[in-house]
């Protein structure tokens, strides 16, 4: 279908049109291109164009996910593949994230140990899936003993700490990286290991002036930087050295919050955990949103949640990833909501804001006449009204229907 109309109860646009009861959406070509009251829609509708109509369901902008590991370090985790079974894996990774509402990914390539195949394989593999994939290039330092580095350059190879902080190689990462996701970390991660495995999570690997530089070069070519960040010190350094995101930014003070706001800095929260720190609390990001900060929120997925993780069912066992998201954002979106938020407002921090981090809000992240037709149609609001996917009935992409429920 080319040219349609879809017609529901509910739409949430995360626009400047709010919600609209009793709505109506025209698509063409892959994009929104009339939204408004049915009546209205119908009315100009002398076309006699098809129309779905979703009844009493919401429909609202697909979900995005702006910080994700499903590529690299996913499919050897959730399965048991080969050389020759790990894009498959990969494939039904991203199956099981579209079918959870989420049509635009942050994917950071850390250059993993995990990896059988060439990435850049595995990436052209993914091109046709009806999702919108954008690739942050990083470099990772994980918090072993001793730390041990790698770079999306190098690939599944550690390096010296050193080879860290190589114009070449900074200039490399920085050419190829699409979006400011985290292109280095500032701290060593824990990344999925064990406690006992990791003395040295959390220990800071740059010095200030190799900061300042790093920032300096990917700002020479007009590309935004993130970091994976946690920590009063770390996170002083990354706002010292003029990093465009901070990721994660688990215990990040108030007084920093400020500075965050002031600096125009967005910021990416992880509340299942990904640092050595306790993830962000559900005030913290209440603070950031009054600061009028750009946060999103996303799962860094596939991560085992932090013990300390406030804000999720401590039943949830194992790995988590991008289709927990409505789960994980869902004390936050409640809390804004108790705040007094309006509802287009909350939706953002899983639609718009990260969109925004994606530096892709002009294409997605809203319904809005001239956007891409990426959109769910469900039970209620994503991640405040419902958290199971099972209530996503319908998603779609570029305005074709890909995931259907009954
Ligand atoms: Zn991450």
């Amino acid at each position: 279908m080319s040219k349609y109309i879809i017609k529901a109860h509910k739409f949430v646009t995360v626009s400047e049109l709010g919600t609209i009861y009793n709505g109506a959406m025209v698509i063409e070509h892959g994009k929104i291109i009339a939204l408004g009251s049915w009546q209205d829609i119908k009315q100009r509708n002398n076309e006699q164009l098809p129309i779905t109509d979703f009844g009493n369901l919401t429909v609202a902008p697909g979900l995005i996910d702006c910080h994700t590991h499903l590529l690299e370090f996913a499919p050897t985790s959730l399965y048991p593949v080969t050389k020759d079974t790990q894009t498959l894996a990969a494939k039904a990774i991203l199956l099981k994230t579209l079918a959870s509402g989420i049509t635009a990914l942050g994917e950071q390539i850390c250059g993993s140990p995990m990896l059988y195949k060439e990435i850049n394989d595995l990436k052209r593999s993914m091109k046709d899936f009806p999702i919108d994939i954008s690739y942050a290039t990083t470099s990772i330092s994980i918090g072993l003993e001793p730390i041990q580095h790698f770079t999306s350059v190098t690939g599944s190879i550690a390096v010296d700490r050193d080879v860290l902080v190589q114009h070449n190689i900074i200039m490399s990462i920085a050419q190829n990286s699409e979006f400011p996701g985290e292109n280095i970390f500032i701290n060593a991660t824990p990344a999925n290991f064990t406690k006992d495995l990791i003395p040295n999570a959390g220990v800071i690997i740059y010095s200030q002036e190799e900061l300042n530089t790093i920032v300096s070069i990917f700002h020479s070519i007009n590309r935004k930087i993130g970091t994976h960040v946690a920590g009063e010190v770390g996170i002083d350094m990354a706002l010292n050295a003029k990093f465009d995101v901070l990721h994660h930014a688990h215990g990040i003070s108030d007084e920093q919050i400020n500075r965050v706001a002031h600096q125009k800095v967005k910021i990416v929260a992880t509340p299942l955990g990904g640092t050595h720190l306790p993830p962000n609390t559900v005030e913290e990001v209440m603070k950031m949103v009054n600061a009028n900060i750009t946060v999103a929120i996303s799962s860094d997925g596939y991560l085992p949640p932090h013990e300390n993780t406030v804000t999720f069912p401590k039943i949830m066992q194992g790995l988590i990833g991008p289709d927990s998201l409505m789960a994980i954002a869902n004390p936050f979106m409640k809390k804004l909501h108790e705040a007094g938020f309006g509802e287009n407002d909350i939706l953002s921090l899983i639609t718009l804001n990260p969109a925004k981090i994606l530096e892709k809000d002009h294409q997605f992240g809203s319904l809005e006449v001239g956007k891409d037709a990426n959109f769910l149609v469900a039970d209620g609001i994503p991640g405040l009204d419902i958290v199971d996917v099972e209530q996503i009935k319908a998603v779609y992409f570029c305005g074709e229907k890909m995931i259907q429920r009954n």
